[in-house]
């Protein structure tokens, strides 16, 4: 049956960064973006990856021989260790089944909402007592609509608050299948430009322009998020076309909307290594103290509420 079932790659517990309170994070797979700075490489694909994780891997040579496609290098001197030629890995699972230090692995598998309603339900007097709920994040929530609808239906049916953080890069069908079951969008913006915004993510920004001011218009609690990317959206004169647009989409609310900014960090670069991906911006460093005081005096200064974090 439509949305019984989706692919999830985590359920993470206990999170404060993710919207109000204490909250529950489901990691959907699947994105239709490639952001080049992106800190889930992982949530990427609609389907299930094997990754290898060095550092608990003992060189043993189990994948190595139960590997039916031969595309396993054991590789000491390399910090790799065992090396998988992803162009021709199938993602069988066979090297998975047979490592037993838990370095070779799954990136994503099959769940029903039942399935992580039960995992989310343990932790629901958290919820209640620090008005927190459960947040769907990615990959791309909206990629998965009916799985996703019928989640945070069942969450909102126990009175449990629900939240998404979302690139936007969907169609309104997508949108309109889980904006009712929506309290609060986590939605981002990140770049101003469509040209800039299809170099660095895939994609142009009209399509989520578009649908965040469906948002907008719809009466949701919405907060924008701008991840700032050194070198890519961070110039000043970008980040006052991104107040100015703020006030716009704050003349159109019934509710004063704030943005986070996310500063730039490289902690997904180590899942690059594990899945075999080149990493565009490795070594390049956090924006400085300034970089984050200029975009909040540029923020404030607009009448736009604005948390660095
Ligand atoms: S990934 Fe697992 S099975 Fe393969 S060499 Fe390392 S420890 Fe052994
Ligand atoms: S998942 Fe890939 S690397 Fe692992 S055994 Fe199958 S084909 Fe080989």
């Amino acid at each position: 049956m439509a949305g019984e079932t989706g692919m999830i790659y985590n359920i993470q517990k206990y999170s404060l960064d993710d919207g109000p309170g204490i909250r529950t994070i489901v990691f959907m797979k699947g994105c239709p973006l490639r952001c080049k700075w992106c800190a889930n490489p992982e949530s990427q694909e609609t389907f299930r990856q094997v990754g290898h994780r060095a550092s608990t891997c003992v060189l043993c040579g189990k994948c190595y021989m139960a590997c039916p496609k031969k595309c396993i290098t054991l590789a000491p001197d390399d910090e790799r260790k065992v090396i998988i030629d992803h162009d021709v890995c199938d993602n069988c699972g066979a090297c998975v089944e047979v490592c037993l230090h838990d370095a070779m692995r799954f990136y994503g598998r099959v769940v029903t909402v039942d399935e992580v309603w039960k995992e989310v339900k343990k932790d629901l007097h958290y919820y209640f007592d620090t008005h927190g709920g459960v947040t769907i994040s990615g990959g791309e929530p909206m990629y998965q609509p009916d799985f996703v609808a019928a989640l945070l239906k069942k969450c909102r049916s126990e009175g449990v608050h629900t939240a998404i953080e979302t690139c936007g890069f969907v169609s309104p069908e997508s949108l309109d299948k889980v904006l009712p079951f929506v309290d609060l969008f986590l939605f981002d913006i990140k770049h101003m430009d469509s040209d800039e915004h299809k170099k660095w993510t895939g994609g142009p920004n009209e399509p989520i322009q578009q649908n965040i001011e469906t948002v907008v218009k719809a009466g949701k609690d919405i907060t924008i998020r701008f991840p700032m990317i050194p070198g890519v959206n961070d110039s000043h004169e970008h980040l006052v076309k991104l107040a100015e647009r703020m006030v716009e989409l704050n003349g159109m609310a019934k509710k004063p909307i704030g943005i986070d900014i996310m500063p730039f960090h490289n902690f997904g670069e180590n899942k690059y290594q594990n899945l075999g991906m080149p990493y565009f911006f490795a070594g390049m460093d956090r924006p400085p103290q300034e970089k984050k005081d200029e975009v909040m005096e540029i923020m404030t200064s607009h009448g736009i509420t604005c948390v660095v974090r």
